[in-house]
């Protein structure tokens, strides 16, 4: 649907026209640089049931082994060591639906400094919880994300903290890039990779790293039916805000920002279709990745799981071996174990 144009390293126009160089591959190895020994390589394991379903060889990225639960460290860490390199500010705000107030506070940590993490009521108690656990000091405001942005805003305004934004950012970016350059060394064939997509950094990075090193490869965009914003977004040609309603996949939930920067170019070059799932879809995912793959993984972390059982790789045609990045696994316990009650241990 949304065929890349052009594959080659990525220069982007802000809404005033002005030429901004943003980011290319020597920014993710970097990146990488940066990050040794603070973020871990996470493995890549071949999925017998979901290679049989699909009909090609099917790899995991385990993501949702990272530190603090997610990816999201790679980009807070990076972004957060490049701060520290320039001038080491007097803290650090984000806004975050959780995995990303959890990563800032974990790297905040590392590095010494102070962190405050601003969010909705509309994110689950145990990810608040975790945060807390991290040391930050937590702020929670209103039923959106937009509110707990305005209220990071004032943050900056007010007691002069930097804000880290949770995607669309470029060392950020880069950070989550690193991600992408793992899987093409744990997978030089790699045909094709679904990535969960809400705000697009994770997306933006690995499609980055991927596409730098071989264009052939089919970067797809996968995300739930209710509320996507980045979707939305794609389909106007401009970003768009949509409302946020309650979902399985709670990580992906979220605007993109009307004055979104680099994520959306980069997403509507790097991304080759994009594929929605149902909340029961999602639900059927997790259940699979429990009983069949024997992971725990949160709701946005199934959604790659999800779109193959909905017969995603044969409708799209796509080239294997495919890679499903499985993004985190922060989901409130009694939420999964639900799910698990309510599914069919076989499916
Ligand atoms: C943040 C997040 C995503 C989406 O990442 P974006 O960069 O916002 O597209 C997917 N999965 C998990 C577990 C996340 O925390």
């Amino acid at each position: 649907m949304h065929a890349g144009r052009r594959n080659s390293l990525v220069l982007m126009a802000d809404s005033y026209g002005v030429q901004m160089k943003t980011l290319c591959l020597n920014d993710i190895f970097r990146a990488r640089h940066t990050l040794v020994g603070r973020v871990l390589r996470t493995p890549m394991v071949y999925s017998p049931s979901l290679s049989k379903l699909a009909g090609v060889p099917v790899h995991l990225k385990m993501e949702s082994h990272q530190i603090t639960g997610s990816f999201k460290l790679r980009g807070a860490s990076n972004a957060i060591a490049r701060m520290v390199a320039d001038k080491t500010p007097r803290g650090v705000v984000a806004a975050s639906t959780g995995n990303h107030g959890r990563a800032v506070a974990y790297a905040a940590r590392q590095y010494g400094l102070r962190a405050v993490i601003c969010m909705s009521s509309l994110v689950p108690k145990n990810k608040v919880q975790a945060i807390g656990e991290l040391g930050a000091e937590i702020r929670i405001i209103g039923n959106s994300q937009d509110e707990a942005q305005d209220e990071a805003q004032k943050l900056v305004d007010n007691d002069g903290l930097v804000m880290l934004p949770p995607f669309d950012h470029p060392d950020v970016i880069a950070g989550q890039g690193t991600l992408g350059l793992e899987i093409l060394e744990q997978l030089p064939d790699v045909g094709s990779v679904c990535v969960p997509l809400s705000g697009g950094g994770l997306f933006s990075g690995i499609a980055l790293a991927l596409k730098s090193a071989r264009c052939g490869i089919a970067a797809i965009g996968v995300t739930m039916e209710n509320g996507c914003a980045m979707h939305a977004s794609l389909l106007a040609g401009k970003p768009l805000q949509v409302d946020e309603v309650p979902t399985l996949a709670d990580s992906l939930g979220g605007g993109i920002g009307l004055n979104n920067r680099y994520t959306f170019d980069m997403v509507r070059e790097f991304c080759d279709h994009t594929v929605l799932v149902s909340e029961s879809s999602i639900a059927r995912g997790i259940a699979h990745m429990y009983w069949q793959e024997r992971e725990i993984v949160e709701g946005a972390a199934a959604v790659g799981a999800a779109a193959l059982m909905d017969g995603a790789v044969s409708r799209l045609a796509l080239a294997g071996p495919v890679v499903l990045v499985v993004s985190g696994r922060n989901i409130d316990m009694a939420r999964h174990r639900q799910i698990l009650i309510e599914s069919d241990p076989d499916s």
